[in-house]
């Protein structure tokens, strides 16, 4: 099942509109608001009828059931259905809930709806369009029911929110259920006098016990806290305390998946967060960056190209992603300058923006290279496109044997001191350069803290030289083409011509791309498919995920033609692979793995 949870709130949502006390304010700070608790259960199966309407990219139009747990308005807002009455949707609505619940619907219902309320009570079972759906006691102040749910792969999810201590009954019908995923309240954090029936820090702990004690959560159940109010600590230390208990909070609008138990492998539980992309500090420098990070380059730049780019841009920044890298070069300028109009309006420190300086952007002897004339105007011309003030870090695209290094080091330190870069980078360059741009810039007072190479599971030339002498000198890489041209995704079958529609992806890559389409290689990553299939990824996915094992990675760069791709790719974040995995994929591939340091900047 997937389970997009819409809202994870108390009644005035978390932080409340009114308030500001710490937790309120920290909340604001971080950006976050969670509504009204509900959730969509594979898009067709709605869990609460909160107020409002769902976070982005979530739709309600497939729905064909709406459990609704109780009468309070934070749980049963039937304005909704008349929503749904101007949508025109003529598939039939099943409501389900206790008699309050259909009494505020039906007001709200025009003649000929196709709506059905449906009448339950604690100890029913019906069936929902292949849903098995049991209804269990509440302890609350009006009548409440709470849900649960087997999918039509088995998998099964318990929602229990707005209720006191569970009722013995409700906990002897959990008995054995080993639930995928558990949806639990937790009102009121420390307050413990708030005299409600709700569940606090002190009396939710109690409830996993007894949950757990009848076999109903168990080591793979997934507990996400839902119902939270602002009487909570702030979201870092209600984590910190939630995870002593086996539980944890997401944000509105992540999806959960889970996996069904009848066929294919063992059942396992697999955490998509759409909106979690973690953050890591680049290099030794206090600057963070989102682990995956958006690299836009055009082919051409066409208009068609272009909408693309700004549209995959947008989900970028919806995908949680603050880091963007791009080139003077990408396609012919224009790259950077779709980059300027998609960031245009947003607020400049909530995204970190990467650019880079060597290869010719004109026809002139001094418009390439890193010469210090070269890189002083193709940075102002940058700045210019980007319509921005300052780059956040500026790229040495590639090395340049004909300029003198201190020349190269002097200009970027100038630019930093200028205010219009603030850290430095490299890309493509091997160990040996490396190790000297970072003794002039710590010479020179300023950050070298990156280098932007080629990595993937099949190109692993940095391993042996760059990586050790990056950790030495204090600078990640952000690495680029983890799909290794797209070759990992699995889509080039051995003895078959690659699809009309694949592109070669990275302008500078052409060769490269042959070089990975031998059959060899093609074979070799098809065995990966039974492993990115065990574990519930995409081949994609588990090539990014790859990536990010490798603690010297500060972020794997994605690149995307449609905006779906963006959000699939994004699923690899905080995916760890186990030890044994690794060991997986390293038999699977055998030699077909580029090791050769010296390849360095030849991909
Ligand atoms: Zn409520
Ligand atoms: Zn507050
Ligand atoms: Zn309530």
């Amino acid at each position: 099942m997937e389970v997009a949870l819409l809202g994870t709130g108390a009644a005035d949502g978390w932080p409340n509109p009114w308030c500001s006390c710490a937790s309120c304010t920290d909340a604001r700070r971080r950006g976050e608001q969670r509504r009204p608790t509900s959730a969509l259960v594979d898009g067709v199966l709605l869990l609460d009828l909160a107020p409002g309407v769902p976070p982005a990219g979530h739709s309600l139009e497939r729905v064909h059931t709406v459990l609704v747990t109780h009468a309070h308005p934070d749980h049963c807002s039937p304005f909704a259905l008349l929503w749904r009455h101007w949508a025109r949707l003529p598939a039939p609505l099943m409501v389900v809930g206790p008699a309050a619940v259909l009494d505020e619907c039906r007001p709200w219902l025009a003649s000929g709806d196709p709506v059905v309320l449906t009448e339950v009570r604690p100890g029913q079972s019906l069936e929902c369009g292949g849903y098995r759906v049991r209804v269990l006691a509440a302890d609350h102040e009006v009548p409440t029911v709470l849900y649960d749910v087997t999918g039509p792969g088995g998998d099964r999810l318990l929602y229990a929110t707005d209720t006191g201590p569970l009722p013995a009954a409700t906990v002897e019908a959990t008995r054995g259920a080993q639930y995928d995923l558990v949806l639990l309240e937790q009102t009121f954090g420390d307050v413990h006098d708030h005299g409600t029936s709700h569940l606090d820090l002190a009396t939710f702990p109690d409830q996993l016990a007894r949950l757990r004690a009848a076999g109903a959560v168990t080591a793979a159940t997934d507990v996400i806290a839902v119902h939270l109010s602002h009487h909570n600590p702030p979201a870092a230390e209600l984590d910190r305390r939630l995870a002593d208990h086996g539980a944890r909070t997401v944000l509105d609008g992540t999806t959960l998946v889970t996996r069904g138990r009848t066929g294919g492998p063992p059942p396992r539980r697999l955490r998509l967060r759409s909106r979690s992309v973690e953050f890591r500090r680049l290099g030794r420098s206090g600057l963070n960056i989102s682990e995956i990070a958006y690299g836009n380059w055009l082919t051409h730049g066409g208009q068609v190209e272009e909408d693309a780019a700004f549209a995959c841009v947008q989900a970028a920044l919806d995908a949680g992603i603050t880091t963007f890298d791009t080139a003077d070069v990408y396609a012919g300028t224009r790259a950077e300058a779709v980059l300027g109009r998609a960031l245009e309006g947003r607020r400049r420190s909530s995204y970190e923006l990467f650019t880079k300086v060597y290869w010719p952007t004109g026809k002139g002897r001094n418009d390439r290279g890193l010469s210090r004339k070269h890189i002083i105007e193709s940075c102002h011309a940058s700045l210019d496109r980007l319509k921005t003030d300052y780059v956040d870090l500026y790229q040495a695209h590639r090395y340049d044997t004909t300029v003198p290094l201190e020349e190269t080091m002097t200009a970027f330190a100038d630019l930093v001191r200028a205010g219009k870069v603030l850290y430095i980078g490299v890309s493509e360059w091997n160990a040996e350069q490396i190790a000297a741009g970072a003794a002039l810039a710590r010479e020179l007072n300023v950050a070298l803290i990156s280098n932007q190479p080629q990595y993937s599971m099949l190109w692993r030339v940095i391993e042996p030289e760059v990586v050790p002498t990056s950790e030495k000198e204090g600078l990640s890489q952000i690495v680029w083409s983890p799909l290794a041209q797209g070759v990992l995704t699995g889509k080039y079958l051995p003895g078959e011509q690659p699809p009309a529609d694949s592109r070669g992806g990275h302008a500078e890559a052409g060769t490269s791309m042959r070089g990975f389409l031998r059959e060899d290689i093609l074979t070799a990553v098809q065995g990966l498919r039974p492993i990115a299939d065990d574990l519930g990824l995409s081949m994609a996915q588990l090539a990014i995920a790859w990536v990010l094992q490798n603690p010297n990675v500060g972020a794997a760069i994605i690149g995307a033609t449609r905006p779906e791709q963006v959000h699939d790719n994004v699923k690899a974040a905080g995916v760890r692979l186990e030890d044994g995995v690794l060991q997986r994929i390293d038999e699977v591939l055998g030699d077909v793995v580029e090791r050769d340091p010296t390849k360095t900047a030849r991909g």
